[in-house]
C-alpha cells in the first residue's frame, strides 16, 4: 500500500475500505541473521535501515509491549541539531538531514514540522555561551542566528521580557528546528521495515541471553528461544535492567522525564521556545495543545510515572516564562523512563561479547537522534565498524577521559 494525495481522494469517496494494517503480525521463526531487542523508534529505525541501506531482511525486532509504547510515542517530540561540542554536533546534523527527508523516505506522514527553536538569553553571559554555540552550529551547515531581545519580542511578544530575576535579552534560534509526531514516526520506520520483509514481534519480552565461549548465539524470551547471530540491544530506559542479564553494567542511571499537554487553544506559540533560566520548553501541537516539559524526576526509577514537586517545578518555569500559561488548564500528562548516561551523551558501540550489540544513553535527547541512530546502528551491526559520525560514542570514553559533556556538569545523571 502506498500513500499519496491521489490515495486520500480515492479513499474519501470510496469509504476508506482500501487502507490495511501497516505491518504484519508474524510467529517469531527459530533463528535470525540479527536481533534488536526493543520496538523503540530506535530498534525500528535500525531495522528499516538495515533492510533498506544494506538489504538485510533476515531481521526481528522484539518488543516487550506495543511498538511504540516507551519514550518513542512520550516525548515532547522536539527535533533540533543545535548542539556544541565536535563529537556532537555533526551526528545530530546528520539526523537533521535525515528528519528532512523522512517522509519521502517512508513514504507515510510523520508531520515532521521545521517551524524553528528558539533557545532564549537571560545574561550576558548565556549570550556569550550561544554566540559560541552559534558559531559551532554553522559550521556543521546546521545554521544558527543570534537574535536581539527586539527581535524576540516582535516574534513572541506574550512572554515576560521584564522579569525581575529573568529578564529575556535575546535568543539563538536554530529555523530549521521544529517538532515531528513521535508515534508516526515509529509507525513509518515499521511499516517500512515490515514492508522489506523484517518481522516485527510485539508482547515479546527478551528475559536473557544466550552466551557461549563469549559469543552470544541468540536470546530467552517470554516466547521461548530464538537464536541470532547478532544482537542489537535498544531498549533506552531499560538498558540497565537487560544489559545486567549479559553481566554488563553500563554507566547509566534510569530517571523519569514527565512531559505536559494542555487544552486546545487557537495558535499562539510559532516554534519551539525554551526558557534559559530554568528547566522549561514549549511548544504547540497541530491540535491546540500547548506541548511541555522541564527537568527529569532526580530518583532512579523504573516506573513510567512521576510525581508532583516536578510538575509544580515545570508549571513555575513555565509561568515565570510566560505567565499566561496559567489560564490554561493541564488536560493530560505521563512519564517516561530516560536511559541518562554518565556525560549526557549516547553510547552506539559493541559489546566485548562477540555478536552483542549496544545503543543506548539517549537520555532525554533520543528523538531527535531516532533517524541517525537507526542509521548508524544499522551501519554497526552490519559491517561492524562505527560510521563516521558515531565514532566519540564508544563505552571506552569513559576510561579515556574522553567524556563528551555538553553541559559541563560532570558524572551527574541527573543533571544532564
Ligand atoms: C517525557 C519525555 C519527553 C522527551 N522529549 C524529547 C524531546 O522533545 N526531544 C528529544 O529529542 N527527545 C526527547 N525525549 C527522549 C526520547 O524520547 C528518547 O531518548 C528516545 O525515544 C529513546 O529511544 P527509543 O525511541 O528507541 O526508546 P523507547 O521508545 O523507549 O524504546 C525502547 C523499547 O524497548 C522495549 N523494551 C524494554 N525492555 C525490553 C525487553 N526486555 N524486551 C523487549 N523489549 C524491551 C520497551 O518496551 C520500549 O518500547 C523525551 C522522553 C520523554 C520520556
Amino acid at each position: 500500500m502506498k500513500f499519496s494525495g491521489f490515495k486520500v481522494v480515492k479513499e474519501a469517496l470510496t469509504g476508506y475500505k482500501g487502507y490495511g494494517p501497516l505491518w504484519r503480525n508474524p510467529d517469531p521463526k527459530p533463528a535470525y541473521d540479527i536481533i534488536i531487542v526493543g520496538g523503540g523508534g530506535h530498534g525500528l529505525a535500525a531495522a528499516y535501515y538495515l533492510a533498506k541501506e544494506f538489504g538485510m531482511t533476515n531481521i526481528a525486532v522484539l518488543e516487550k509491549g506495543w511498538l511504540g509504547s516507551g519514550n518513542i510515542g512520550r516525548n515532547t517530540t522536539i527535533i533540533r541539531s543545535n548542539y556544541l561540542l565536535p563529537g556532537n554536533q555533526p551526528f545530530y546534523e546528520y539526523s537533521m538531514k535525515l528528519w528532512e527527508n523522512l517522509e519521502q523516505d517512508t513514504n507515510f506522514n510523520s508531520m515532521v514540522s521545521q517551524r524553528s527553536i528558539l533557545n532564549l538569553i537571560h545574561s550576558d553571559g548565556q549570550r556569550d555561551a550561544y554566540r559560541r554555540r552559534g558559531n559551532s552550529m554553522m559550521i556543521s551547515g546546521a545554521g544558527g542566528q543570534l537574535l536581539s531581545r527586539a527581535e524576540v519580542k516582535e516574534m513572541v511578544p506574550f512572554l515576560n521580557f521584564d522579569n525581575a530575576r529573568f529578564p529575556i535579552k535575546g535568543g539563538l534560534m536554530q529555523k530549521r528546528a521544529g517538532t515531528a509526531r513521535h508515534d508516526g514516526v515509529a509507525w513509518g520506520y515499521a511499516r517500512g521495515a515490515d514492508m522489506r520483509g523484517v518481522d516485527l514481534i510485539q508482547n515479546c519480552e527478551v528475559t536473557g541471553f544466550k552466551i557461549e565461549n563469549g559469543k552470544v548465539l541468540g536470546v530467552e524470551t517470554s516466547r521461548g528461544f530464538i537464536g541470532a547471530k547478532k544482537v542489537g540491544v535498544s531498549v533506552a530506559g531499560s538498558s540497565g535492567r537487560v544489559m545486567d542479564m549479559a553481566g554488563m553494567r553500563l554507566p547509566i542511571e534510569s530517571h523519569v522525564l514527565q512531559a505536559f499537554v494542555s487544552e486546545g487553544l487557537k495558535p499562539v506559540i510559532p516554534g519551539v521556545i525554551t526558557f534559559g533560566a530554568g528547566h522549561f520548553y514549549v511548544s504547540q501541537s497541530d491540535k491546540g495543545g500547548l506541548v511541555f516539559g522541564g527537568d527529569i524526576d532526580g530518583y532512579n526509577s523504573y516506573a513510567q510515572r512521576g510525581n508532583l514537586p516536578v510538575v509544580e517545578d515545570v508549571l513555575e518555569g513555565g509561568m515565570a516564562l510566560m505567565p499566561m500559561i496559567g489560564r490554561a488548564r493541564l488536560l493530560r500528562s505521563w512519564g517516561g523512563i530516560m536511559d541518562m548516561s554518565m556525560d549526557g551523551s549516547p553510547i552506539i558501540d559493541k559489546t566485548h561479547i562477540d555478536g552483542l550489540y549496544f545503543n543506548g544513553g539517549w537520555c532525554y535527547g533520543g528523538f531527535k537522534a531516532t533517524p541517525a541512530a537507526g542509521m548508524t546502528f544499522a551501519h554497526l551491526l552490519a559491517t561492524d565498524k562505527p560510521h563516521d559520525t558515531a565514532k566519540a560514542y564508544r563505552f571506552d570514553r569513559f576510561n579515556r577521559g574522553y567524556v563528551i559533556d555538553e553541559k559541563g556538569v560532570g558524572a551527574q545523571p541527573n543533571l544532564h
